[in-house]
């Protein structure tokens, strides 16, 4: 009998079929799941004494508060019993402007005013990552971005709304105090554009999504899924481009993340609890970004785009080659990473 061919390369390089970019998984490495955990905490705790969201009163008047899942208004004083609070950035890097201008440097050099919206989303507890939230409080999160979400996009010169959570100070959190930011932009970013580009390719080509594809192929692979519920998918990707991440996708196709129904923010809380909690576990409470990619809110229509949510874990620090090669190592097969997931 023929042999079955060996499918894996000791190393290999890995197609994203939405960024055309080329990831290595770096396999020939032959590290072994658990030795992604993390071994000692280096994380400065800032004590909740001088945190500025242990001390939300001092912090600008807030946009949206929920107390227990129930949305309460401001009068005047922020009460004791919040759960969740979204309130302006004090150090943004974009400014509300009623004009959007541009300028011109010797005809070389262009500029243009940052026009936007900087906010927060800081939930109570300062010890508790999200990991280690009730569904219940990660509801009340998803909700808290979808209002403000509806709110911004109505705003003059919002184009686009960004929405990540960085925890830990290897992902870049300043403040140890869970908390997730919305950015909104006039432009769209590069990453963003190329994904719409290329999705809307596919969609012309296939008449089919290129991301509900690639969810239909993963539920029949079933190897890179680390949870699933009625509503959505939690896979480690194909195409990695760091150890450990995880997307997470409806199942149906969804190009507008801030028309998410109620039933779908509780499965989508569900399947941020497990997967959170997996890593955590896993990988004993990593540092991590995440963000959404969502079709732009600039009045165009995007029915090819699907939006998602990236998880990526920092479980090694970029080094030179990726710097300069602009291609991304990944030292774990998805595979095994999710492998590994699904167990804890
Ligand atoms: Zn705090
Ligand atoms: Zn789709």
């Amino acid at each position: 009998m023929a042999k079955k061919p060996n499918l894996k390369f000791p190393s290999e390089l890995r197609l994203d079929l939405i960024s055309k970019d080329w990831v290595v998984i770096a396999t020939g490495r032959g590290k072994k799941p658990e030795a992604f955990k993390k071994e000692k905490k280096e994380e400065i705790k800032i004590s909740p004494k001088i945190c500025p969201f242990c001390n939300i009163e001092t912090q600008e008047m807030p946009l949206l508060i929920f107390s227990h899942g129930k949305k309460i208004s401001y009068k005047g004083k922020i009460p004791e019993n919040w759960t969740t609070i979204a309130i302006p950035n004090k150090f943004p890097a974009f400014l509300p402007h009623s004009k959007f201008e541009k300028r011109i440097e010797g005809n070389l050099y262009q500029t243009m005013n940052a026009v936007g919206f900087c906010e927060l989303v800081v939930t109570k507890d300062h010890d508790k990552s999200l990991a280690l939230l009730s569904i219940k409080d990660i509801k009340e999160v998803i909700d808290t971005y979808q209002e403000r979400y509806l709110d911004l996009m109505k705003k003059k010169f919002v184009n686009y709304i960004a929405i990540f959570h960085n925890q830990g100070l290897r992902a870049g959190a300043s403040q140890s105090h869970p908390h997730s930011q919305i950015i909104t932009t006039p432009l769209i970013d590069v990453d963003l554009n190329r994904a719409l580009f290329n999705s809307e390719n596919y969609y012309k080509k296939d008449k089919k999504c290129i991301y509900c594809q690639m969810n239909e192929w993963e539920k029949k692979a079933k190897e890179r899924v680390i949870f699933e519920n009625k509503d959505f998918l939690a896979i480690c990707p194909f195409a990695s481009k760091a150890a450990f991440e995880v997307i997470i996708s409806p199942k149906s196709h969804l190009p507008y993340f801030e028309k998410i129904t109620e039933k779908e923010k509780w499965g989508l809380s569900e399947v941020f609890k497990v997967a959170l909690s997996k890593l955590y576990t896993g990988l004993g409470d990593p540092s991590y970004n995440f963000y959404l990619h969502t079709a732009p809110c600039d009045g165009k229509k995007y029915p090819y785009y699907h939006w998602h949510w990236t998880i990526l874990p920092k479980t090694a620090a970029w080094a030179g080659f990726e710097m300069g090669a602009q291609m991304e190592i990944s030292t774990i097969e998805p595979e095994k990473a999710a492998e590994y997931l699904k167990k804890q």
